[in-house]
Parts: structure tokens; C-alpha cells; sequence
């Protein structure tokens, strides 16, 4: 079957020269006469490529001396606990802002290690907004201020950077990172999963200041300790070496396309081509978004009448457009439309879009 536009939300579409290359090089890698998947982590090889990928990470975020960048397991849901038993460092209170799903399941773990505050919430605005921080109530005792800087069910985006004066930001960016440029100096610590913009499942990355290391609670497992993985370069234990290897491959892509500022041009021209649609559809499909806030990287949108949604996801996957049907707590359609979707696929669905509105509207 010919390959088709990939529009899941996670694990998703990986930019097809990487899985190319992946493939040719899958059985004999650089010349060794065996897979990357089959060697040691602590072996030459393997070791050359972490480190690689460490740094074209770096060069890409412009990640500055003075922060480690850790690359570890249990995803995204698991670092909702990795952030509190690594960064509370003592301390009993943490504020975080509500935005939409990811921010609630971050919470809700966070509850179970300290006492949560919630500083801002949208949620009586059905999460289709981002509390500006005019309303955000922060409290001085807090051990950092939590956000999701992309809520990937709601759709819903920072295109702004939160002041928490002393109090270090802490970013879940799973499924913006590397969308666009960003200052990391703005923030304590950046984490997230791998499968939305930069790889396979199975790996997750963490962005953290040093000056945060060091106060672990003495209960977290050693596998999940900042600090500890920091000392050991990731490799306190065996890491998910074919998905770093693959993160690496994505990152060599993003480098070509003229590294974030240019993926940022190419998002933000698939995001407004998207969103016109919705919007000059004269009520055919809706984003129920604040313009401001709308992802560039998550679109749902519903249609007028919910009795033609089977239609047009059966339409959909017939014409090459795969993974439309939108997450339980919104309904509807969404669109991921992460780094790896070209212009190509957008436009594909665009026209769809357009020709099923004609034909039911
Ligand atoms: C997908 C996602 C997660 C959870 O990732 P898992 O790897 O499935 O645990 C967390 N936060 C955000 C913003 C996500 O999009």
C-alpha cells in the first residue's frame, strides 16, 4: 500500500527520509555488520551516536552550558511524577496551571507527592484558551510553576513566556518541541515524550537547569533520579537506544530544513491553511479555540452535525488521510499536523474537507 498522509496525534508521523534511511541502514550499521539495535550502549559505536544526538539536540534548541539534557523512559505520563520527586528539593507546595487534559493528568499526579496549587485554570472556558498571567494566582512557597505549553487534546498553545521571577517554569512540551524556536533560558526544566515531534515511543527527554539537581526525594527510583542520570550521561541503565538512534536521524532532518526557524515558517503555513478552512466554512466546521491560542501543531474541530462524522472519517481514510477521529473529551475531528506532516498532506485534507462540506453541507 502507498504510504498516507499520517494526521495521529501520537505515536505519529516520522518525516519519511528518516524512515528511509533508517531502513537501509538497518541491517549493517556505518559499516559495523550489525544493527544499532544490537550493540551495547557502552560500546564505541553507540556511544558516538549519543553523544551526536545530544549535541544536534543542543544546536537545535540552542540549549545553553549550565542545563543537562537527559534522554530516559516511562513517557510522558511518567515524568508527571519525575517532576515533583526531582524538583520539589524539599519543599511541600508547587503551583500549576490548568489548560486541558495534559495539565489535569500532570496534576493529578503531582497531588499524590505534594500539596497543588492551582494557580490559573480555563477549565470553566472548556480549556479553549490560555489564562493570560494577569490571572495567574502564584504562590511564594511554590517549588516551581508547572504549565503544558501544548495541550495536545484541547489544541491549545503558548506563544508566550510565563514570568515566575525565582521560582523556576517547568514546561511539558511534549508535543511542540522543536515546533519552533524557543529560550530555554527562561525556563528551570522542559520535558516531554518523543512520539509527537521527534521520534518512536519508548523515550522521553528531560531539559533541566543544575542548579535544580541535587535534591531528589530520597524515595525516587535511581532510574528516574535527574541527578543520578545526569552523572551517568542517560546511562545509568540500558537506555532505548534504537529510539535515540531514530531521534537522532529526526534531528540530521530538522538541520536540513533550516533547523527551527524554518520548520516554524513551514508550521505555521500548514496551521493558518488548516484553520482558514475551518473558519470560511460558514459553520460547516468549527474551532472553538481563542484565535491567539489555536495550536499550530493539534487542530480539532467539529462538524455542525455529529450524524456526518462517520462519513467523513470513512471519506477521509479512503482519500490517504489517516488518524482524523478526535479524542473522547472533545469529540469530533483533530488534526495532528506535527513537524513531519508536508504542506502536501495539509493541502490534501484541506481539499477534502472542502469537497465533503460541498457535497453535505
Ligand atoms: C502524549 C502526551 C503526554 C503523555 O505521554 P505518554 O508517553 O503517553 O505518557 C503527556 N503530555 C502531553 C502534552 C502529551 O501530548
Amino acid at each position: 500500500m502507498a504510504r498516507i498522509f499520517n494526521f495521529s496525534a501520537g505515536p505519529a508521523a516520522i518525516p519519511e527520509p528518516v524512515l528511509k534511511q533508517a531502513q537501509a541502514e538497518l541491517l549493517d550499521f556505518n559499516g559495523t555488520g550489525m544493527s544499532v539495535m544490537e550493540m551495547s550502549h557502552r560500546g564505541k559505536v553507540f556511544m558516538a551516536v549519543a553523544e551526536e544526538v545530544e549535541r544536534d539536540f543542543r544546536t537545535l534548541l540552542g540549549i545553553p552550558a549550565g542545563y543537562k539534557v537527559l534522554f530516559l523512559q516511562g513517557g510522558g505520563k511518567g515524568e508527571f511524577s519525575f517532576i515533583p520527586l526531582n524538583l520539589l528539593r524539599g519543599k511541600t507546595c508547587a503551583d500549576y496551571v490548568n489548560t486541558g487534559h495534559w495539565s489535569a493528568g500532570a496534576i493529578k499526579e503531582a497531588g499524590k507527592y505534594c500539596q497543588v496549587h492551582i494557580a490559573a485554570s480555563s477549565e470553566s472556558q472548556k480549556f479553549t484558551r490560555v489564562p493570560p498571567q494577569a490571572e495567574w494566582r502564584l504562590s511564594p512557597d511554590a517549588a516551581y510553576v508547572h504549565t503544558c505549553t501544548n495541550e495536545t487534546i484541547h489544541g491549545v498553545e503558548y506563544f508566550w513566556t510565563p514570568n515566575t521571577g525565582d521560582v523556576p517554569l517547568v514546561a511539558d512540551m511534549s508535543s511542540h518541541i522543536l515546533s519552533r524556536p524557543i529560550d530555554v533560558n527562561r525556563y528551570g526544566c522542559i520535558y516531554g515524550g518523543a512520539q509527537k515531534n521527534i521520534g518512536p515511543s519508548g523515550l522521553t527527554f528531560v531539559i533541566v537547569r543544575e542548579d535544580l539537581l541535587g535534591g531528589a526525594h530520597p524515595l525516587t527510583p535511581s532510574v528516574f533520579d535527574f541527578t543520578q542520570q545526569a552523572a551517568n550521561d542517560s546511562m545509568l541503565n540500558t537506555p532505548p537506544t534504537f529510539a535515540i538512534y531514530l531521534a537522532g536521524l529526526t534531528f540530521k532532518w530538522l538541520q536540513a530544513q533550516g533547523g527551527l526557524a524554518g520548520i516554524e515558517l513551514a508550521n505555521i503555513r500548514k496551521a493558518a491553511l488548516l484553520y482558514r478552512c475551518i473558519d470560511e466554512s460558514g459553520g460547516f466546521y468549527t474551532n472553538p479555540v481563542a484565535r491567539a491560542d489555536r495550536s499550530r501543531m493539534n487542530v480539532p474541530f467539529v462538524l455542525n452535525d455529529d450524524a456526518l462524522n462517520s462519513a467523513f472519517l470513512a471519506g477521509a481514510e479512503e482519500a490517504g488521510l489517516a488518524g482524523l477521529k478526535g479524542h473522547k473529551a472533545v469529540g469530533g475531528m483533530r488534526a495532528s499536523i506535527y513537524n513531519a506532516m508536508p504542506l502536501a498532506g495539509v493541502e490534501a485534507l484541506v481539499d477534502y474537507m472542502k469537497d465533503f462540506a460541498a457535497r453535505n453541507g
